[in-house]
């Protein structure tokens, strides 16, 4: 019997894979699995065992399977975690050039005393321009335009997008009357903290 490694894994379907590398085993169930009754779990390593070494699945074992993952509750389950990790690929901090995620941390130990909750930090997929950055609550994400994952762009530009993004997790959109004030008295008065604004505002706009 070959070392094993089991482990839940956050797939975007419910899917199990095993593989043989360098003599071990390495066994991926989706998390969906995770509390899934013994009898299933175990028909789910006879599965995969079956196949591993080209052997025939048993039909209870086949069964079992195919019931637990039909039921109503997993399916709704499984339907919920699709549209979830299916509609956004949420991609990297690190960039060829620049980590957000380390610009992240490094400006909110300078600039608030280390107590923004860090959101997840990606690259846009795309290069566009139009929008540098942009805050996205509904995957709590802050999105940074690739096109600036560049080693022409200094790193006091990206850093301004990322700062100013992160005051927008510090103020909320407000409502004055019926209009929404985005960029409040406030906003602007710690924006104006930034001490690379000008230069950072002047490269952005003549890219
Ligand atoms: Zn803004």
């Amino acid at each position: 019997m070959p070392d094993l490694t089991v482990e839940f894994f956050a797939f975007v379907n419910i899917n199990n894979t095993i593989r043989l590398r360098e003599g071990k085993l390495f066994v991926r169930l989706s998390d969906m699995l995770e509390g899934a009754p013994d009898a299933v779990l175990r028909a789910i390593a006879h599965i995969l065992l079956a196949k591993m070494y080209r052997k025939p699945i048993e039909r209870t074992y086949a069964s079992r399977y195919r019931r637990y993952i039909s039921s109503q509750d997993i399916t709704k389950k499984a339907h919920i975690v699709r549209q979830m990790r299916g509609r956004k690929r949420i991609e990297s901090a690190q960039g060829r050039t620049y980590n957000l995620e380390n610009i992240f941390e490094e400006l909110n130990q300078r600039f608030f005393y280390g107590l923004l909750a860090r959101p997840q930090m990606t690259w846009s997929r795309d290069h566009a321009r139009n929008r540098l950055g942009h805050y996205d609550p509904a995957h709590n994400a802050i999105v940074v335009s690739r096109a600036f994952d560049h080693p022409r762009v200094p790193c006091y530009a990206v850093e301004y997008i990322v700062y100013h993004e992160m005051l927008h997790l510090k103020h909320p959109v407000k409502l004055r009357g019926s209009r929404r004030c985005v960029h409040s008295s406030e906003f602007q008065a710690e924006e104006k903290l930034f001490p690379h604004l000008d230069e950072a505002k002047a490269f952005l706009r003549h890219l």
